[in-house]
């Protein structure tokens, strides 16, 4: 099928749901210099919950992907790490954010796994899972890991500054301030860059 990219809401002329991807910290929430370990360090960042309300009224399913070594490294056991998430849940819905699935990759970089981002391993998990088409997916990141995942499943990377912003983000790449600035643009169908061409420089 084609992809057309003005199309802001769920196509209902295809057989598959669009998703959007989300990266966790820096894009969801704040970011910490070794991640979040506490249910008590967990902050929303302003308007992330409304802006995923948002994608979800346009017809959106967001999906998760975050790399999470200090599970690997020993820092945060697994039930930490699904308190932190329940909590995320919870706030999240409060303002009508709703999620469709989380997915993890707890290895650190020596484990050589395939799921930590820049490797595509999670966003194929959630591709399997959700069945949705990489070419009409924005992934939605921070970081320069998040670029090359995305651009390695086939997705279309776009970059927030609410993380930690790249002093030079790769050419092509959009960039928001926040989520809020991705979902408004994005709603107002003013995001429709094709995928593929446009995206070649980044590997
Ligand atoms: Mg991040
Ligand atoms: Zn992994």
């Amino acid at each position: 099928m084609s992809v057309d990219t003005n199309d802001t809401t769920n196509d209902t002329t295809s057989d598959t749901k669009a998703f959007i991807l989300l990266d966790r910290d820096g894009v969801i929430n704040r970011d910490l210099p070794r991640s979040v370990l506490r249910v008590e360090d967990f902050e929303l960042l302003p308007g992330a919950a409304e802006a995923i309300a948002t994608l979800d009224g346009k017809g959106f399913g967001v999906l998760v992907i975050t790399n999470q070594a200090c599970v690997g490294r020993g820092d945060l056991p697994a039930e930490g790490l699904e308190a932190i998430h329940a909590l995320m849940l919870e706030r999240l819905a409060a303002a009508g954010g709703r999620i469709a699935g989380i997915y993890v990759c707890p290895h650190t970089d020596e484990a050589g796994c395939n799921c930590r981002k820049p490797r595509p391993g999670l966003i194929e998990r959630a591709r399997d899972e959700h069945g949705f088409e990489p070419a009409r997916t924005w992934f939605v990141g921070d970081s320069e890991r998040d670029v090359l995942a995305a651009v390695a499943a086939g997705c279309r990377p776009v970059l927030l500054r609410s993380g930690k912003p790249l002093a030079s983000p790769p050419a092509d790449v959009p960039v928001f301030d926040d989520l809020t600035q991705f979902a408004r643009v994005l709603s107002e169908g003013r995001l429709d860059t094709p995928p593929a061409k446009r995206f070649a420089a980044v590997k």
